[in-house]
């Protein structure tokens, strides 16, 4: 048993650095100490004895009551092709998600996890095969960065919510995360630099229109008619996509910002013309981006990938018809399974 995770010590990197100046001052020390603890979580301290600065009283009451609920790199790989780094990272209890390190010519961009498995049950994702086992908390999602950082030497400018679990399906963290994670005196990545994918979960996206983030949220779409999304996508039998529409319709009211429509192209199940006018249809007269994504097969279901005629007669198709800006995904580290899910499923034998 780990004691590093228990659940009542409080978690100092979901905290903001007025919370943690609270929390010293609760302890009986000045409130300055609560800023050192932000300054030492952001230099990567993993204990409260790495915190410069702090005496040693208020490290070892933070010893006993306090948490550092970090990620650290288990394994890495890096692809001969691009560059690409995929990471599994372990969290404080034992368990594991997947981050994918890539770099375009606008800077790094890391994929990270928000959930331990998912619920949402796509028959084409690898992480949702044995459903989900937990959330994470703010920390464990800022952990991700900073693990990476320090293994690689590298710069994080952008992320994207693309990895393990449905990020609106844990929405209090996960907006606790994007605030913790856009604060200058942390890393200081603006909302403008991160995207936020959902399968579609209605209520949350009013919600989040709400917030008015600024960040560019995606829409993963597979399939533009209710009957076929329903085969692919069991949340399409709790939503229809009248009402996501809709909803993407608030979004874009509300924040003036374009959706960006994910779409994994699978061989004969949703690559046809027919297919292609179905998508054309939904999208068009809407502040719309395709993104097409030759499916990355996974072991246990035989989902092929579009061949690359279909692929560009698709794009060509929704383009040129409906007036809509496509975009073919650039596959990035094909050589190292950098599609998510598929490493912790051979780690814990899922
Ligand atoms: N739960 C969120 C975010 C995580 S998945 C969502 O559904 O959007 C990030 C993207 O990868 C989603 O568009 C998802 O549908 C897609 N995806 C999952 N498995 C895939 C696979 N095997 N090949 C291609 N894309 C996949």
């Amino acid at each position: 048993m780990e004691t590093g995770c228990e659940q009542a010590k409080t978690d100092l990197l979901s905290l903001f650095p007025e919370e943690l100046e609270s929390f010293a001052a609760s302890l009986g020390h000045p409130r300055y100490r609560g800023r050192q603890i932000w300054d030492g979580l952001y230099r990567g301290a993993k204990s409260p004895e790495n915190i410069r600065n702090l005496p040693a009283g208020l490290i070892e009451t933070l010893k006993s009551s306090a948490v550092i609920r970090r990620a650290e790199v288990e394994e890495m790989y890096v692809s001969k092709l691009d560059g690409t780094r995929k990471f599994l990272f372990r969290l404080c209890d034992g368990k594991a998600v997947e981050g994918v390190l890539m770099k375009y010519r606008h800077g790094n961009t890391l994929c990270l996890s928000t959930q331990v498995g998912c619920r949402m049950g796509c028959a084409f994702c690898a992480s949702t095969k044995a459903g989900l086992d937990r959330s994470l908390f703010p920390s464990e999602m800022i952990g991700q960065i900073l693990a990476c950082r320090e293994t690689t030497g590298e710069d994080v400018g952008h992320l994207v919510l693309m990895g393990m679990g449905e990020p609106l399906d844990n929405y209090e963290n996960v907006l606790r995360f994007l605030r913790l994670v856009n604060h200058e005196r942390g890393l200081n990545i603006g909302m403008r630099h991160i995207s936020l994918s959902t399968c579609g979960l209605v209520p949350q996206i009013d919600r989040l229109a709400s917030e008015k983030l600024g960040l560019t949220l995606s829409v993963s779409l597979h399939a533009a008619t209710d009957e076929k999304r329903k085969e692919i996508m069991p949340v399409a039998r709790r939503y229809s996509l009248e009402e996501l529409m809709a909803a993407c319709d608030r979004y874009t009211e509300a924040t003036g910002r374009r959706i960006s429509y994910e779409y994994a192209l699978i061989a004969g199940v949703n690559d046809t013309a027919e297919d292609a006018a179905a998508v054309g249809n939904l999208l068009k007269r809407r502040l719309a981006h395709l993104n097409l994504i030759p499916v990355n097969p996974i072991r246990e279901r035989d989902f092929r990938q579009s061949g690359r005629e279909a692929v560009d007669a698709f794009a060509d198709a929704v383009r040129k018809g409906y007036g809509i800006e496509v975009t073919v995904r650039r596959k990035l580290g094909s050589d190292i399974d950098a599609s998510c899910g598929q490493l912790r499923a051979r780690r814990d034998g899922l």
